[in-house]
């Protein structure tokens, strides 16, 4: 149906019809003030950096998807790596404060498997240090946290809507922000620097979503409620099934987006190691994923970083090998669950 629409219109990218609809309807499912569209979630945290006009260090986590620090990287910003919670797996927020100095301008901290960071706490740190709070939130569509949208805190959330995300556009991704003096910036960023009346303002680049993939996503909008549902169903399965066995620890937060099932396995109280675990259900065409292994601040580009020594990351070096995600989606029976865990 939609795809007859683009066609029938002859316009099929370049903010179309479907573009506006989506940006639309998400900006209000997601409950945010603003939110843009952009054609991944790499794009969209580059450009949400690039808008916050940032310089010098960020303050920002090793456990997470190479694009985070990579971003950085984009917009030639040094990243300064802080330890993470050994429970929540996101950022500690104890030791953010030790890492600020003069050079410091934001932290960008992760939302790790769609479990809530601490914002209220890295809130006020920014406020006392004057800083720039820009979140990851690739894996908290449809999150709240104390009854907000998990997106409307900080400065800025990227969210990533590629394929492998529970809501998705193929390849996609947003950017949710508080402050409405950031849209016009973001949209000519977005469109190589084009501004309304047509001249060129700034240095962007090409970040469009096209008509396809937002029609695309107004369709996989609709399965959200169910698939999230049934993945709850399926995450009590896996709970019910794993609780009794010593050395196994939930990561996966009932308030999360539901994205990832992620266990971490204590190889001393487990009996076989993360990895002997991985090998072994492969051999039973069981996939799992060794998420998020290596550690960004193990990258070669990185080894000359203080703050990406090990001795400096102890928690995220330690929990690197023993996270595991488990498969996770809607159409997994239980038979298929039990024989993953048995
Ligand atoms: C998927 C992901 C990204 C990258 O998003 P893309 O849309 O693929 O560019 C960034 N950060 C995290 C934590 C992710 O999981």
């Amino acid at each position: 149906m939609r795809l007859n629409e683009i066609w029938r219109s002859n316009y099929i990218t370049n903010m179309g019809r479907q573009h506006d609809e989506l940006e639309k309807t998400l900006k209000t499912y997601l409950n945010v003030n603003n939110l843009l569209l952009f054609n991944n979630g790499t794009t969209a945290l580059i450009l949400g950096l690039k808008a916050l006009d940032l310089k010098g260090e960020v303050i920002t986590t090793p456990f997470t998807f190479p694009a985070t620090l990579e971003a950085l990287d984009w917009c030639g910003l040094k990243p300064v790596f802080c330890d993470i919670d050994k429970n929540t797996l996101n950022i500690d927020i104890k030791k953010i404060e030790k890492k600020i100095n003069k050079n410091t301008t934001a932290i960008l901290a992760v939302h790790v498997f769609g479990n809530p960071c601490e914002v209220y706490e890295i809130d006020e740190i920014a406020k006392k240090y004057n800083l720039k709070v820009i979140y990851d939130g690739a894996h908290i569509f449809g999150s709240t946290f104390d009854k907000r949208s998990l997106g409307s805190f900080g400065d800025m959330t990227m969210f990533s809507f590629h394929a492998t995300k529970i809501f998705h556009t193929v390849e996609g991704g947003a950017l949710a922000f508080k402050d409405d003096v950031y849209a016009k910036k973001l949209k000519m960023l977005r469109n190589f620097g084009i501004s309304d009346s047509g001249e060129i303002l700034l240095s962007g680049i090409n970040a469009k979503l096209n008509e396809i993939q937002a029609a695309i996503g107004l369709e996989v909008l609709k399965m959200f409620d169910l698939e999230k549902n049934k993945r709850l169903i399926i995450k009590k399965i896996y709970e019910d099934n794993l609780k009794d066995i010593d050395g196994i620890k939930f990561y996966t937060d009932k308030s999360s987006s539901q994205q990832y099932f992620v266990v971490g396995i204590d190889e001393k109280d487990f009996g076989i190691s993360r990895d002997f675990l991985y090998e072994k259900l492969k051999k039973y065409n069981i996939y799992t994923k060794k998420y998020f292994s290596p550690l960004c601040s193990t990258f070669n580009w990185y080894s000359d970083l203080e703050t990406a020594k090990k001795e400096n990351l102890l928690v995220a070096n330690k929990v690197v090998n023993e996270v595991i995600a488990l498969p996770f989606y809607g159409d997994l029976n239980e038979d298929e669950i039990k024989r993953s865990v048995i």
